[in-house]
This record gives C-alpha cells, structure tokens and sequence, in this order.
C-alpha cells in the first residue's frame, strides 16, 4: 500500500425517518442558536416549515436558484447580516445548501442542513458561485455543514426520474472517488458502501417510490458516496460534468448520469482496482456491464442531446475541460478519446464505443 494523507472532515450526521424535526429542534439548541434563517425554495416551503415546527425562524428566504448566482448570493448575504442571524437552515436539495454555503463563506455562519435529494453537497466543503455565467468553486471548511440531518420520508415527493438521476449523481462521487487526486484506501472503502447501497437503494425506489426502505437505503448510500467524494477530491468525471454545467448549463443531477458509464468504461481497463472494487459493489464481473444492467432496470438517462447539449460543442467542450483533468487519472487523456467519449456521452452510445468521425478528427 502507497503511503496517503487523509482528511476527514467533521461533521454531525442524524439519521431516522420521521424524526427531521425533533433533531433539528435538537440541533438548535445544542448550538445554542437564537435567530435562524430558514432556507428553502417556494416548492419545498410546506415541508420545510414541517420539520421547523419544533424552533423559532427568524427569517424564511425562498429566493433558492440553481449555482447559486452571485446576485442571489448577495441578497441573502445582506438579509443574514440586517437580522443578525446565527444559524442557517436548509431544507431542499443541493441549490438551497448551496445558498446556505455562499451566505456562510463571508458571514461565517453555522449551517445545519435537511437535504432532500441525493446530489450530497451537505457533506462537503466545497461552495460555488455563479457570475456572468461561469461558475467557480472554492474549499472552505467554514462552509461544510455542522450538522446534517435526514429523513427518509422527505424525499417521498422526489420524482422517480429526478429521484434516479440524483442517486446516479451520488454513485458518479462514489466512482470518481477511486481516481481522484486523493483517492486513497479509506475513501475509497466508502465509496464501494456507497455504490453498494445506492445501487439496491435505487433499484427500490425505480420498482415503489413510496417504499421507505428503498429511500432510507439511497439516502444512507448518499452520504459515504459525498464523504468519498469531499475526501478524494474531483475526478475526470467531475471535472466534464462541472464544464457541462457551467458553460452549457445542462442540469446537474441529469449530466452526471449520463456522463458516469462513459468514464467508468474509460478509465476501468486502466485502473484494475477501482474496477474490481466497482464490480463486487454492483455484484457483477464487469464494473461496465453491472452498471449498464443497472441503468437498464432503472431507466436511467443516456444522452447529453436528450438534455439540450449539442454536437457542435463536443470540440469545445473537449478543449476546455482537458485542462482541468487530474494528473492522477488512470489513464491518458487525449484530445481525440475525450472528443470521442463526449461524442458517445452525446449519441446515447454504448459507454466504450468512440469510433465517431468526430473524435477520429479532433487532433
Ligand atoms: P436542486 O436542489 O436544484 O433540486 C432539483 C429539483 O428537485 C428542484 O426543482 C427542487 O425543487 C426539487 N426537489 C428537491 N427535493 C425534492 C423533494 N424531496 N421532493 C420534490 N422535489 C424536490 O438539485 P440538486 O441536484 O439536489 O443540487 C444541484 C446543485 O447542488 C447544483 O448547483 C450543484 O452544483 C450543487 N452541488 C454542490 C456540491 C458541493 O459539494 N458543493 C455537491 C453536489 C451538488
């Protein structure tokens, strides 16, 4: 074994279905909080004042957008300061945590999230901004969330499509973890629990979306899978699904589906262990057949095109985001195999084929 610096960051986790508010009433007064902002988007304002019926709110902000533009930042920046907030709360998935992280980054707020999607920003320190359209992202410990609490019975309205494409959005930090700048022994145990749970989670919640234990699973699956991913740092995959994003603004939890099969049947011949550790967590042979059986049951997404990418921006694309691939990667990154796995990413192709003109063409 090579030797390894881990960093594990520290943070309370709450785990028990139904009992969102009851732990965060508990969480209040452990920080002994006395003016809270309460973070949640219109669409989620019910249930979020649900789980705050146990403490006082000093101030509900709703004004929750996606990358969290530099001018929504602002406002809320401002709000926190003129109410003299010491405590900052979410309830939503990860735009609104978001938001709490862009507030806490200059404010220097704590933050106790609710999460209800799988996306898993409440286990990192990582926050992003959005301005004149390019997103930028920063560590900072004084945004990772104090405490995180979930409840399982939250992410019952989370349609089945959105609920598959943001557990894929976790497994793909799972994934990644294994290649990453920081991958070492510790992260990447958790990320083989991670695709472990996720994979039979999903698989519950594809077959009844109303089946609590599939919910609790996924959940359960999601917070190894960020842990992996703040400890390990970005990957390939990360570092593509962040310029889809960000410069093509295709949807998050959408992109990183799609985009997954494709660097998993990239790097895997590469890179033998993470393969193999991919393979006993999805019970397969092959890490890309199990996860393609496994995007079969679950229908999930396979093509940038269906998500609005376009195949005149595969070049464009390659150019910008094959400078921000780690050094770690397993394996070479050309110009010509990343055009051809975007190509495969954009035609819905089988993950592995990139024998595109396109791809032959780029350099
Ligand atoms: P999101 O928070 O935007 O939610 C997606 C949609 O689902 C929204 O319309 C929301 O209203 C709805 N929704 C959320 N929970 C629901 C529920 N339980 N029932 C019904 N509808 C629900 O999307 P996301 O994928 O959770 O988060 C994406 C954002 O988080 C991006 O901006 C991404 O960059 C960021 N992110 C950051 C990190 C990090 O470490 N900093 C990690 C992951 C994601």
């Amino acid at each position: 074994m090579r030797d390894f610096a881990h960093v594990t960051l520290g943070q309370r986790l709450l785990f028990g279905t139904g009992s969102a508010s009851i732990h965060l009433a508990a969480e209040v007064e452990r920080l002994g909080a006395q003016r809270v902002m309460l973070l949640a988007s219109e669409a989620a304002l019910p249930s979020a004042q649900q789980v705050c019926q146990g403490i006082d709110v000093a101030l509900v902000h709703t004004n929750v957008v996606q990358h969290v533009p530099i001018e929504v930042a602002e406002i809320a920046r401002s709000l926190a300061r003129e109410h003299h907030i010491d405590l900052l709360v979410t309830v939503g998935g990860g735009s609104a945590i978001g938001l709490a992280k862009a507030i806490a980054l200059t404010e220097r707020i704590t933050i106790v999230t609710v999460p209800t999607t799988y996306a898993g920003s409440e286990a990192t320190n990582v926050w992003g901004l959005t301005e004149n359209a390019r997103k930028t992202t920063g560590v900072d410990d004084a945004v990772l969330p104090a405490s995180v609490i979930y409840d399982a019975e939250l992410t019952l309205t989370l349609p089945v499509e959105l609920s598959v494409s943001s557990g894929l959005n976790a497994m793909a930090h799972c994934v990644d973890a294994l290649w990453a700048p920081r991958a070492d022994p510790l992260n990447a145990a958790l990320a083989e629990e991670g695709i472990r749970a996720l994979a039979a989670g999903l698989r519950l919640v594809h077959s009844d979306p109303h089946d609590l234990h599939g919910r609790e699973l996924t959940l359960y699956g999601a917070y190894p899978a960020a842990v992996s991913f703040a400890s390990a740092g970005s990957g390939i995959h990360h570092k593509i699904c962040h310029v889809l994003g960000g410069t093509y603004a295709l949807p998050h939890a959408q992109t990183h589906a799609v985009v997954l099969p494709h660097v998993l049947a990239f790097n895997a011949p590469a890179a033998p262990a993470a393969a193999a550790r991919v393979a006993r967590a999805l019970d397969g042979r092959d890490p890309v057949t199990a996860l393609g059986e496994l995007y079969r049951d679950l229908n999930a997404p396979r093509s940038l095109a269906d998500l609005g990418f376009s195949e005149s921006s595969i070049s464009e694309a390659a150019d910008i985001i094959l400078p921000a691939i780690p050094a770690s990667n397993p394996r070479e990154v050309s110009p010509r195999l990343l055009a051809g796995l975007l190509h495969d990413a954009w035609a819905g192709a089988a993950p592995g084929t990139s024998t595109s003109p396109l791809a032959q063409a780029v350099r």
